[in-house]
């Protein structure tokens, strides 16, 4: 298995878990953005939002959604208010091909985005 977020969800590569459960798991960015960055991933690999099957996408995509939210709310977040962000493709400023949420928060976001 050659994907790093693979990796991580299977536990090969260490990180810092902030919440997991059957379908996705938080885990701080490497590189942190702000004082609070953390990806959500599926477990299932899938490439970018475009690559999950139609027939999928509410689910999956909705999943990634609602474990972000929890974490906004676990992470202390959410009253200050936070943003996701879902980078797709090479405009979209994607850099891992695994589908990830990015949950950014604890600083004033600007718009519109770089
Ligand atoms: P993208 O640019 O694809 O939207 O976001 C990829 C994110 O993954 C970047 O913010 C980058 O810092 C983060 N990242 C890349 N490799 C690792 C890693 O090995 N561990 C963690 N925790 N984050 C990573
Ligand atoms: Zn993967």
């Amino acid at each position: 298995m050659d994907c790093i977020f693979c990796r991580i969800a299977a536990g090969e590569i260490p990180a810092t878990v902030v919440a997991r459960n059957e379908h996705g798991m938080a885990f701080r960015d490497v590189n942190p953005q702000a004082p609070t960055h953390v990806l959500v991933i599926p477990i299932r690999h899938f490439g970018s939002a475009t690559a999950v099957p139609d027939a999928e996408r509410a689910a999956v995509l909705g999943e990634l959604l609602r474990l972000a939210v929890q974490a906004a709310d676990q992470l202390g977040v959410a009253d200050a208010g936070y943003r996701m962000v879902v980078n797709t493709g090479k405009q979209g400023g994607q850099t891992v091909d695994h589908l990830h949420v990015h949950l950014l928060g604890g600083r004033p976001m600007h718009w519109p985005p770089g």
